[in-house]
């Protein structure tokens, strides 16, 4: 279930989704957030360099494993604009993160990139819990739907 909370954080990934595509990125956010409900590390997709693996889900793992305690990482929510692929969602099950709510799943992903006619992706888009099935995963929230498909339709509108 996505609640008020929860929806408020992933209004911040959407921002950040929005910051991505303002600077030449592809339109993805994430934000990692304690059990206090403190955001503690966000970021943002910056693949337009030529890394196509620097999704900000995967920094985020890779940041809570070298400041977080296994518990504080078991106990902290990841927030994030689109559905992990399955490499931030096998590298958050490594590393023992906790909760991921997401705002659009990634077949919804998938679909509007058929509808742009775009070839798929390399990776195929299994949904989290196919990868890391110990992990609670929210999501989606259909009041965001639209917002995240516009930035999608504008980044391959360029
Ligand atoms: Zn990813």
């Amino acid at each position: 279930m996505v609640d008020e909370t929860d929806l408020a954080h992933l209004r911040r990934c959407v921002e950040l989704a929005e910051l991505a595509l303002s600077v030449g990125d592809e339109p993805f956010g994430s934000v990692l957030v304690d059990a206090d409900g403190e955001v503690l590390f966000e970021d943002h997709n910056h693949v337009a360099a030529g890394d196509e693996t620097r999704h900000p889900e995967f920094e985020i793992a890779r940041w809570a494993a070298e400041h977080l305690t296994p518990a504080q990482r078991a106990a902290a929510t990841v927030y994030t604009s689109g559905e992990h692929c399955p490499m931030c969602a096998a590298a958050h099950a490594w590393v023992g993160l906790g909760r991921i709510v997401y705002a659009v799943s990634s077949a919804q992903l998938t679909a509007w990139r058929d509808e742009m006619g775009l070839p798929p992706g390399p990776v195929r888009p299994l949904p989290i819990q196919e990868v890391a099935p110990g992990v609670q995963v929210d999501g989606p929230a259909p009041e965001l739907a639209a917002q995240i498909r516009e930035l999608h339709r504008r980044q391959h509108a360029a």
